[in-house]
Protein backbone atom coordinates (compact mmCIF):
# COMPACT_ATOMS: atom_id res chain seq x y z
CA UNK A 1 0.00 0.00 0.00
CA UNK A 2 1.29 3.30 -1.36
CA UNK A 3 1.77 6.37 1.47
CA UNK A 4 -2.09 7.40 0.06
CA UNK A 5 -3.50 4.33 0.84
CA UNK A 6 -2.08 4.22 4.23
CA UNK A 7 -3.30 8.12 4.70
CA UNK A 8 -6.81 6.82 3.35
CA UNK A 9 -6.90 4.15 5.84
CA UNK A 10 -5.64 6.54 8.27
CA UNK A 11 -8.91 8.77 7.70
CA UNK A 12 -11.68 5.87 7.71
CA UNK A 13 -10.46 5.12 11.04
CA UNK A 14 -10.62 8.43 12.25
CA UNK A 15 -13.89 9.27 10.90
CA UNK A 16 -15.12 5.98 12.08
CA UNK A 17 -14.22 7.14 15.68
CA UNK A 18 -15.72 10.40 15.07
CA UNK A 19 -18.28 11.08 17.66
CA UNK A 20 -19.84 13.90 15.18
CA UNK A 21 -19.61 12.18 12.09
CA UNK A 22 -23.71 11.20 12.55
CA UNK A 23 -23.65 15.04 11.89
CA UNK A 24 -22.69 15.24 8.05
CA UNK A 25 -25.80 13.56 6.73
CA UNK A 26 -27.54 16.69 7.93
CA UNK A 27 -26.11 18.78 5.70
CA UNK A 28 -26.91 19.30 1.83
CA UNK A 29 -24.66 17.85 -0.44
CA UNK A 30 -22.51 16.42 1.82
CA UNK A 31 -22.33 13.16 -0.24
CA UNK A 32 -22.33 14.12 -3.49
CA UNK A 33 -20.22 12.59 -6.01
CA UNK A 34 -19.51 15.64 -8.20
CA UNK A 35 -18.13 17.33 -4.97
CA UNK A 36 -15.27 14.57 -3.53
CA UNK A 37 -13.74 17.35 -1.07
CA UNK A 38 -15.29 20.25 0.13
CA UNK A 39 -12.62 22.36 2.10
CA UNK A 40 -13.92 25.69 1.72
CA UNK A 41 -16.70 25.67 4.51
CA UNK A 42 -14.38 28.47 6.24
CA UNK A 43 -15.63 30.70 3.25
CA UNK A 44 -19.38 29.51 2.90
CA UNK A 45 -20.80 26.74 4.81
CA UNK A 46 -23.14 24.57 3.05
CA UNK A 47 -26.62 24.76 3.73
CA UNK A 48 -28.21 22.44 6.22
CA UNK A 49 -30.85 19.91 4.91
CA UNK A 50 -33.69 21.33 7.63
CA UNK A 51 -32.51 25.10 6.48
CA UNK A 52 -34.46 24.00 2.99
CA UNK A 53 -37.39 23.47 5.05
CA UNK A 54 -37.23 26.64 7.12
CA UNK A 55 -37.02 28.92 4.53
CA UNK A 56 -39.65 27.33 2.49
CA UNK A 57 -41.65 27.62 5.22
CA UNK A 58 -40.80 31.05 6.09
CA UNK A 59 -41.85 31.98 2.84
CA UNK A 60 -45.17 30.32 2.45
CA UNK A 61 -45.93 30.39 5.77
CA UNK A 62 -44.75 33.11 7.12
CA UNK A 63 -44.35 36.02 4.54
CA UNK A 64 -46.94 34.49 2.11
CA UNK A 65 -49.27 33.70 4.90
CA UNK A 66 -49.01 35.86 7.86
CA UNK A 67 -48.00 38.74 5.36
CA UNK A 68 -47.20 42.20 7.44
CA UNK A 69 -48.63 40.48 10.98
CA UNK A 70 -44.93 38.20 10.53
CA UNK A 71 -43.50 41.63 12.46
CA UNK A 72 -45.34 41.67 15.25
CA UNK A 73 -45.49 37.90 15.48
CA UNK A 74 -41.62 37.46 15.87
CA UNK A 75 -39.97 38.84 13.08
CA UNK A 76 -38.72 42.44 15.17
CA UNK A 77 -37.14 40.47 18.27
CA UNK A 78 -35.33 38.07 15.91
CA UNK A 79 -31.86 39.61 15.96
CA UNK A 80 -31.82 40.24 19.69
CA UNK A 81 -33.55 36.70 20.12
CA UNK A 82 -30.83 34.76 17.59
CA UNK A 83 -28.26 36.93 19.02
CA UNK A 84 -29.01 35.89 22.38
CA UNK A 85 -28.88 31.95 21.17
CA UNK A 86 -25.45 32.59 19.23
CA UNK A 87 -24.18 34.18 22.08
CA UNK A 88 -25.06 31.23 24.55
CA UNK A 89 -24.46 28.19 21.94
CA UNK A 90 -20.74 30.28 20.41
CA UNK A 91 -19.58 32.92 22.35
CA UNK A 92 -19.43 32.77 26.03
CA UNK A 93 -22.14 35.74 26.31
CA UNK A 94 -24.86 36.71 28.39
CA UNK A 95 -28.53 37.08 27.18
CA UNK A 96 -28.71 40.56 26.05
CA UNK A 97 -25.29 41.67 24.31
CA UNK A 98 -25.78 40.07 21.09
CA UNK A 99 -27.72 41.28 17.98
CA UNK A 100 -27.61 40.13 14.53
CA UNK A 101 -27.61 42.45 11.50
CA UNK A 102 -25.83 44.43 8.42
CA UNK A 103 -22.37 42.96 7.05
CA UNK A 104 -19.32 42.24 9.30
CA UNK A 105 -18.05 45.55 7.14
CA UNK A 106 -20.69 47.89 8.54
CA UNK A 107 -20.49 46.51 11.70
CA UNK A 108 -16.85 47.06 11.88
CA UNK A 109 -17.49 50.76 11.51
CA UNK A 110 -20.18 51.02 13.89
CA UNK A 111 -18.57 49.30 16.71
CA UNK A 112 -15.22 51.25 16.27
CA UNK A 113 -16.45 54.71 15.67
CA UNK A 114 -18.69 53.64 19.33
CA UNK A 115 -15.68 52.42 20.84
CA UNK A 116 -14.03 55.56 20.08
CA UNK A 117 -16.37 57.48 21.66
CA UNK A 118 -15.69 56.05 24.86
CA UNK A 119 -11.65 57.43 24.64
CA UNK A 120 -12.21 61.06 23.30
CA UNK A 121 -9.15 62.17 24.32
CA UNK A 122 -6.56 59.22 22.69
CA UNK A 123 -6.01 59.81 19.06
CA UNK A 124 -4.40 56.18 17.92
CA UNK A 125 -5.85 53.05 16.62
CA UNK A 126 -3.93 49.50 16.57
CA UNK A 127 -4.67 47.21 14.01
CA UNK A 128 -2.71 44.31 12.31
CA UNK A 129 -1.22 44.64 9.43
CA UNK A 130 -2.28 40.94 8.30
CA UNK A 131 -6.08 42.08 8.95
CA UNK A 132 -8.46 41.09 6.64
CA UNK A 133 -8.81 43.81 4.09
CA UNK A 134 -11.97 44.98 5.20
CA UNK A 135 -10.95 45.81 8.61
CA UNK A 136 -8.07 47.69 7.44
CA UNK A 137 -9.91 50.06 5.14
CA UNK A 138 -12.58 50.84 7.56
CA UNK A 139 -10.52 51.67 10.22
CA UNK A 140 -8.63 53.24 7.37
CA UNK A 141 -11.74 55.50 6.51
CA UNK A 142 -12.47 56.00 9.92
CA UNK A 143 -9.16 57.73 10.48
CA UNK A 144 -8.97 59.85 7.61
CA UNK A 145 -12.50 60.84 8.96
CA UNK A 146 -11.67 61.26 12.53
CA UNK A 147 -8.35 62.60 11.84
CA UNK A 148 -6.60 59.53 13.78
CA UNK A 149 -3.86 58.35 13.48
CA UNK A 150 -3.36 53.96 12.45
CA UNK A 151 -0.76 52.16 14.21
CA UNK A 152 -0.13 49.01 12.05
CA UNK A 153 0.81 45.83 13.86
CA UNK A 154 3.17 43.57 12.19
CA UNK A 155 2.73 39.93 12.25
CA UNK A 156 4.80 37.46 11.05
CA UNK A 157 3.60 35.59 7.67
CA UNK A 158 2.90 32.02 9.26
CA UNK A 159 1.04 33.63 12.37
CA UNK A 160 -0.77 36.62 13.56
CA UNK A 161 -0.92 38.80 16.48
CA UNK A 162 0.21 37.93 20.12
CA UNK A 163 0.02 39.34 23.46
CA UNK A 164 4.08 41.01 22.98
CA UNK A 165 3.78 42.19 20.33
CA UNK A 166 0.33 44.17 21.24
CA UNK A 167 2.11 45.40 24.03
CA UNK A 168 4.60 46.91 22.01
CA UNK A 169 2.06 49.12 19.92
CA UNK A 170 -0.56 50.10 22.20
CA UNK A 171 0.24 52.92 24.56
CA UNK A 172 -1.18 56.05 26.19
CA UNK A 173 -2.52 57.18 23.44
CA UNK A 174 -4.61 54.47 21.64
CA UNK A 175 -8.30 54.15 21.94
CA UNK A 176 -8.78 51.09 20.00
CA UNK A 177 -7.32 47.84 18.93
CA UNK A 178 -8.78 45.87 16.26
CA UNK A 179 -7.56 42.16 15.76
CA UNK A 180 -9.10 39.18 13.96
CA UNK A 181 -9.59 35.81 15.89
CA UNK A 182 -8.18 33.54 13.74
CA UNK A 183 -5.89 35.01 10.99
CA UNK A 184 -7.72 34.76 7.80
CA UNK A 185 -4.48 33.52 5.66
CA UNK A 186 -2.15 31.78 7.76
CA UNK A 187 -5.10 30.47 10.04
CA UNK A 188 -3.55 31.60 13.29
CA UNK A 189 -5.51 31.57 16.76
CA UNK A 190 -4.71 34.78 19.09
CA UNK A 191 -4.92 34.30 22.39
CA UNK A 192 -7.61 36.41 22.83
CA UNK A 193 -8.05 36.51 26.75
CA UNK A 194 -4.29 37.68 26.68
CA UNK A 195 -4.34 40.29 24.16
CA UNK A 196 -7.49 42.03 25.52
CA UNK A 197 -5.83 41.97 28.98
CA UNK A 198 -2.92 43.93 27.39
CA UNK A 199 -5.11 45.91 25.29
CA UNK A 200 -6.82 46.87 29.14
CA UNK A 201 -3.72 47.49 30.92
CA UNK A 202 -3.02 50.31 28.03
CA UNK A 203 -6.48 51.97 29.18
CA UNK A 204 -7.59 51.00 25.25
CA UNK A 205 -10.51 49.10 24.33
CA UNK A 206 -10.94 45.95 21.94
CA UNK A 207 -13.14 45.48 19.01
CA UNK A 208 -12.60 41.18 17.99
CA UNK A 209 -12.87 40.05 14.47
CA UNK A 210 -14.36 36.25 14.87
CA UNK A 211 -15.74 35.66 10.89
CA UNK A 212 -13.24 32.85 10.80
CA UNK A 213 -13.71 31.42 14.28
CA UNK A 214 -16.88 31.66 15.23
CA UNK A 215 -18.34 28.41 15.59
CA UNK A 216 -15.30 26.29 15.30
CA UNK A 217 -13.16 27.83 18.24
CA UNK A 218 -14.48 28.46 21.35
CA UNK A 219 -14.49 31.81 23.35
CA UNK A 220 -15.91 33.25 26.31
CA UNK A 221 -16.23 37.06 25.58
CA UNK A 222 -17.90 37.61 28.61
CA UNK A 223 -15.42 36.10 31.10
CA UNK A 224 -12.62 36.99 28.82
CA UNK A 225 -13.31 40.58 29.66
CA UNK A 226 -14.02 41.81 25.78
CA UNK A 227 -15.15 44.97 24.93
CA UNK A 228 -16.88 44.56 21.40
CA UNK A 229 -16.77 41.57 18.56
CA UNK A 230 -18.22 41.01 15.15
CA UNK A 231 -18.24 38.28 12.84
CA UNK A 232 -20.21 37.19 9.73
CA UNK A 233 -22.52 34.11 9.51
CA UNK A 234 -21.71 32.72 6.54
CA UNK A 235 -18.46 30.84 7.23
CA UNK A 236 -18.92 28.66 10.14
CA UNK A 237 -22.57 29.56 10.74
CA UNK A 238 -23.68 27.92 7.54
CA UNK A 239 -25.91 31.08 7.24
CA UNK A 240 -25.92 31.23 3.49
CA UNK A 241 -24.36 33.80 1.03
CA UNK A 242 -24.50 37.42 2.22
CA UNK A 243 -26.65 36.59 5.32
CA UNK A 244 -26.33 39.39 8.24
CA UNK A 245 -23.31 39.82 10.29
CA UNK A 246 -23.90 39.78 14.38
CA UNK A 247 -22.35 42.09 16.67
CA UNK A 248 -21.27 41.26 20.21
CA UNK A 249 -21.10 44.33 22.74
CA UNK A 250 -20.48 43.92 26.59
CA UNK A 251 -22.95 45.57 29.29
CA UNK A 252 -20.90 47.78 30.21
CA UNK A 253 -20.49 50.46 27.02
CA UNK A 254 -23.79 49.76 25.53
CA UNK A 255 -24.90 53.47 26.21
CA UNK A 256 -22.02 54.94 23.51
CA UNK A 257 -24.05 56.18 20.15
CA UNK A 258 -23.37 54.09 17.24
CA UNK A 259 -22.89 56.48 14.30
CA UNK A 260 -26.05 55.00 12.15
CA UNK A 261 -28.33 56.10 13.45
CA UNK A 262 -31.77 54.56 12.53
CA UNK A 263 -35.07 53.77 13.31
CA UNK A 264 -34.65 50.37 14.23
CA UNK A 265 -32.17 51.51 16.56
CA UNK A 266 -34.22 53.83 17.97
CA UNK A 267 -35.92 54.11 21.14
CA UNK A 268 -39.10 54.18 19.92
CA UNK A 269 -39.28 53.23 16.17
CA UNK A 270 -43.22 52.57 15.92
CA UNK A 271 -43.61 56.01 17.37
CA UNK A 272 -41.77 57.77 14.68
CA UNK A 273 -40.99 60.91 16.60
CA UNK A 274 -39.15 63.82 15.67
CA UNK A 275 -35.51 63.79 17.04
CA UNK A 276 -33.13 59.89 16.93
CA UNK A 277 -33.00 59.40 20.26
CA UNK A 278 -31.23 55.70 21.27
CA UNK A 279 -32.62 52.44 22.34
CA UNK A 280 -31.54 51.21 25.35
CA UNK A 281 -29.41 48.46 25.65
CA UNK A 282 -28.23 46.25 22.38
CA UNK A 283 -30.77 47.13 20.48
CA UNK A 284 -29.19 50.56 19.72
CA UNK A 285 -26.89 49.02 17.59
CA UNK A 286 -29.38 47.80 14.69
CA UNK A 287 -29.93 50.63 12.32
CA UNK A 288 -32.68 49.68 9.60
CA UNK A 289 -35.25 46.82 8.84
CA UNK A 290 -34.02 42.93 9.81
CA UNK A 291 -32.98 40.64 7.03
CA UNK A 292 -35.40 38.28 7.96
CA UNK A 293 -34.93 35.67 5.27
CA UNK A 294 -31.24 36.08 5.23
CA UNK A 295 -31.84 35.02 9.24
CA UNK A 296 -33.26 31.73 8.31
CA UNK A 297 -30.75 29.30 7.79
CA UNK A 298 -28.12 30.13 10.78
CA UNK A 299 -30.53 29.67 12.91
CA UNK A 300 -30.60 26.03 12.07
CA UNK A 301 -26.51 26.25 12.66
CA UNK A 302 -26.61 28.04 15.69
CA UNK A 303 -29.40 25.10 17.37
CA UNK A 304 -26.89 22.18 15.77
CA UNK A 305 -24.20 23.94 17.24
CA UNK A 306 -25.67 24.29 20.68
CA UNK A 307 -26.96 20.42 20.45
CA UNK A 308 -23.43 19.26 19.45
CA UNK A 309 -21.13 21.66 21.98
CA UNK A 310 -19.11 23.96 20.98
CA UNK A 311 -15.93 22.38 22.77
CA UNK A 312 -16.71 19.06 20.77
CA UNK A 313 -16.57 21.14 17.51
CA UNK A 314 -13.63 22.46 18.59
CA UNK A 315 -11.97 19.33 19.13
CA UNK A 316 -12.80 17.97 16.18
CA UNK A 317 -11.37 20.83 14.03
CA UNK A 318 -7.88 20.64 15.85
CA UNK A 319 -8.07 16.74 14.67
CA UNK A 320 -8.88 17.88 11.37
CA UNK A 321 -6.29 20.05 10.65
CA UNK A 322 -3.89 17.93 12.42
CA UNK A 323 -4.72 15.68 9.88
CA UNK A 324 -4.23 17.49 6.99
CA UNK A 325 -1.20 18.88 8.34
CA UNK A 326 0.32 15.49 8.50
CA UNK A 327 -1.49 14.33 5.39
CA UNK A 328 0.28 17.36 3.34
CA UNK A 329 3.86 16.45 5.07
CA UNK A 330 3.46 12.87 3.36
CA UNK A 331 1.95 13.72 0.17
CA UNK A 332 3.22 16.69 -1.19
CA UNK A 333 6.95 16.45 0.16
CA UNK A 334 9.17 17.40 -2.53
CA UNK A 335 6.65 19.68 -4.29
CA UNK A 336 7.63 22.74 -2.94
CA UNK A 337 4.60 23.25 -1.11
CA UNK A 338 5.63 24.74 2.50
CA UNK A 339 2.83 24.98 5.74
CA UNK A 340 2.33 28.54 5.91
CA UNK A 341 0.00 27.96 8.64
CA UNK A 342 1.31 27.52 13.19
CA UNK A 343 1.60 23.66 13.63
CA UNK A 344 0.97 24.01 17.11
CA UNK A 345 -2.80 22.53 18.14
CA UNK A 346 -3.51 25.62 20.19
CA UNK A 347 -2.64 28.32 18.13
CA UNK A 348 -4.27 27.17 15.13
CA UNK A 349 -8.00 27.66 14.14
CA UNK A 350 -10.10 25.31 11.58
CA UNK A 351 -8.26 25.98 8.58
CA UNK A 352 -4.30 25.44 7.27
CA UNK A 353 -2.76 27.20 4.16
CA UNK A 354 -0.20 25.56 2.21
CA UNK A 355 2.20 27.98 -0.30
CA UNK A 356 3.11 27.06 -3.40
CA UNK A 357 4.01 29.20 -6.55
CA UNK A 358 1.53 27.39 -8.48
CA UNK A 359 -1.12 27.58 -6.10
CA UNK A 360 -4.04 29.63 -8.09
CA UNK A 361 -3.93 27.66 -11.10
CA UNK A 362 -3.86 24.37 -9.16
CA UNK A 363 -6.65 25.93 -7.50
CA UNK A 364 -8.69 26.40 -10.23
CA UNK A 365 -8.02 23.12 -11.87
CA UNK A 366 -9.11 21.17 -8.28
CA UNK A 367 -12.11 23.55 -8.52
CA UNK A 368 -12.59 22.03 -12.39
CA UNK A 369 -12.88 17.83 -10.08
CA UNK A 370 -14.93 19.26 -7.59
CA UNK A 371 -12.38 19.81 -4.93
CA UNK A 372 -12.60 23.09 -3.53
CA UNK A 373 -10.48 24.61 -1.62
CA UNK A 374 -9.58 28.50 -2.15
CA UNK A 375 -7.12 30.81 -3.40
CA UNK A 376 -5.23 33.44 -1.09
CA UNK A 377 -3.04 35.85 -2.27
CA UNK A 378 0.34 36.02 -2.14
CA UNK A 379 0.49 31.96 -3.10
CA UNK A 380 -1.63 30.18 -0.61
CA UNK A 381 -3.75 27.17 -0.92
CA UNK A 382 -6.39 27.13 1.98
CA UNK A 383 -8.07 24.19 3.37
CA UNK A 384 -11.22 25.27 5.51
CA UNK A 385 -12.17 22.35 7.22
CA UNK A 386 -16.02 22.98 8.65
CA UNK A 387 -16.01 20.44 11.56
CA UNK A 388 -19.31 19.62 11.54
CA UNK A 389 -19.49 18.63 7.55
CA UNK A 390 -16.17 17.89 7.06
CA UNK A 391 -14.45 13.89 7.10
CA UNK A 392 -11.32 13.09 7.01
CA UNK A 393 -11.65 11.53 4.43
CA UNK A 394 -12.78 14.27 1.99
CA UNK A 395 -9.30 15.83 3.65
CA UNK A 396 -7.45 13.27 2.31
CA UNK A 397 -9.23 13.25 -0.90
CA UNK A 398 -8.18 16.82 -1.01
CA UNK A 399 -5.12 17.22 -0.42
CA UNK A 400 -4.16 14.06 -2.72
CA UNK A 401 -5.73 15.90 -5.54
CA UNK A 402 -3.37 18.47 -4.71
CA UNK A 403 -0.64 16.29 -4.59
CA UNK A 404 -1.38 15.18 -7.96
CA UNK A 405 -1.50 18.61 -9.48
CA UNK A 406 1.76 19.15 -7.94
CA UNK A 407 2.99 16.24 -9.72
CA UNK A 408 3.98 14.09 -6.79
CA UNK A 409 3.83 10.62 -7.68
CA UNK A 410 2.94 10.05 -3.47
CA UNK A 411 -0.58 11.49 -4.92
CA UNK A 412 -1.06 8.89 -7.54
C1 LIG B 1 -15.07 37.04 5.79
C2 LIG B 1 -14.54 38.13 6.62
C3 LIG B 1 -15.14 39.39 6.63
C4 LIG B 1 -16.27 39.67 5.69
O1 LIG B 1 -16.92 40.88 5.87
P1 LIG B 1 -18.27 41.13 5.07
O2 LIG B 1 -18.72 42.45 5.49
O3 LIG B 1 -19.20 40.02 5.40
O4 LIG B 1 -17.94 41.05 3.61
C5 LIG B 1 -14.65 40.35 7.50
N1 LIG B 1 -13.60 40.08 8.32
C6 LIG B 1 -12.99 38.87 8.32
C7 LIG B 1 -11.86 38.59 9.25
C8 LIG B 1 -13.43 37.88 7.46
O5 LIG B 1 -12.82 36.70 7.45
Amino acid sequence: MGAYGELLGYARELDEKDPLAGYRGLFVGADDPLVPAYLDGNSLGRPLKASVERVRELMVRGWGGRLIRGWDEGWLQLPERLGDELGRAALGAGAGQCIVADSTTVLLYKLARAALGARPGRRRVVVDRDNFPTGRYVLEGIAAECGLELDWLEVPYDGGADPARVRAVAGPQTALVVLSHVAYRSGHLADMQAITRVVHDAGALVLWDLCHSVGAVPVELDAWGVDFAVGCSYKYLNGGPGAPAWAYVRREPQHLRQPIQGWMGSLDPFGMPQGYQPAQGIRRFASGTPPIIGMAAMQDMVALIGEAGIGAIREKSVALTGYALEAVVVLLAGTGAAVASPRGAGRRGSHVTIDHPRSRTVTARLWEQGVIPDYRNPGGIRLGLSPLSTSFEEVCRGVGAIAAELGDAAGS
